[in-house]
């Protein structure tokens, strides 16, 4: 972990999400790695402290939430798990793939899951999916407000794929609280140890290492894994597959954990992204295979 991470520290390339004003100006320079075994063996380096927002990874937990309460069938029923070759944010695909969901790690379709989660009004969801993400970090996780805020006066791509999804009967509870709740979910601050524990849990069988409560059903585990292998790093993801073969989640707020199930997880932040969304740093920070 210290070799990749005096290799790569000082590497400039990428640069930080500006479609979320928030994100543009954080210090792009911050670099941090933690790795969190099944057994709660904690080895981190370098930027540590800093809770950034989760964004995307987001994604794989509010999935998991909501095969907990409908089972992993009805799920893959009214999302579906499809590559869209395109970007996480394209329109396109909501307009040409069969499911127009996709699959729950690119938007569209994560704003579909966010709407399948069940609760009395929104802010009892919200409550909800908050309570989970941090039963699986095994600590209180909290929202960073000017993120949220930042992110909520920017959001109408994210609005205008709700409401195609309206129009395909693909979206299941209000588009514009489906979205609302989706922009919290991804603004919700995690460290890279936190993340990594997250991550951890899943390489648990579901099962967090710090609080031993089972959050994830075990049997949930491998529709999880698999659809961040296919999907994880949005167009980056059969490249990752080649190089690094583990499956993981990126988010634009710079943070990548991936899963090696029935051992550990990898987390490691760094915000200058590439092309597709992924943090550059943190995906050679992962590279194994050269
Ligand atoms: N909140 C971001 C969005 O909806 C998440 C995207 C990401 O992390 O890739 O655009």
């Amino acid at each position: 972990m210290r070799e990749a991470y005096d290799k790569f520290q000082s590497n400039t390339s990428g640069k930080n999400a500006d479609y979320i004003p928030f994100l543009a100006q954080v210090d792009s320079k911050m670099f941090g790695v933690a790795v969190v075994s099944t057994d709660n063996q904690v080895f981190s380096i370098g930027e540590v402290n800093y809770a950034f927002s989760i964004q995307s990874i987001s994604k794989v937990y509010t999935l998991a939430l909501a095969m907990e309460e409908l089972g992993a069938d009805r799920v893959f029923d009214r999302i579906g798990s499809e590559p869209t070759g395109r970007a996480f944010n394209s329109v396109t695909a909501v307009v040409e793939m069969p499911t127009h969901t996709g699959n729950p790690l690119v938007n569209a379709g994560a704003i579909a899951t966010t709407s399948l989660i069940l609760g009395k009004d929104a802010n009892d969801k919200w409550n909800k999916i908050l309570d989970f993400y941090s039963r699986a970090a095994g600590e209180k996780l909290t929202l960073i407000d000017e993120v949220y805020k930042s992110e909520a006066a920017t959001n109408a791509g994210n609005k205008a794929l709700s409401m195609l999804l309206a129009k395909y009967e693909r979206i299941y509870a209000d588009p514009f609280e489906s979205v609302d709740i989706y922009t919290k979910q991804c603004s919700v601050g995690v460290n890279v140890i936190q993340l990594a524990r997250m991550g951890a849990t899943l390489a648990n069988n579901g099962k967090n290492p710090v609080t031993g409560e089972q959050v994830i059903k075990a049997e949930n585990v491998p529709y999880i894994l698999s659809t961040m292998t296919m999907a994880g790093l949005y167009d980056g993801s059969g490249g990752w597959a080649w190089k690094v073969g583990l499956p993981a989640k990126s988010g634009v707020g710079g943070g990548i954990v991936a899963i090696v199930p029935g051992k550990g997880a990898i987390a490691v932040f760094s915000p200058r992204l590439d092309e597709a969304g992924n943090s550059v740093k943190a995906q050679r920070g992962h590279r194994v295979r050269g």
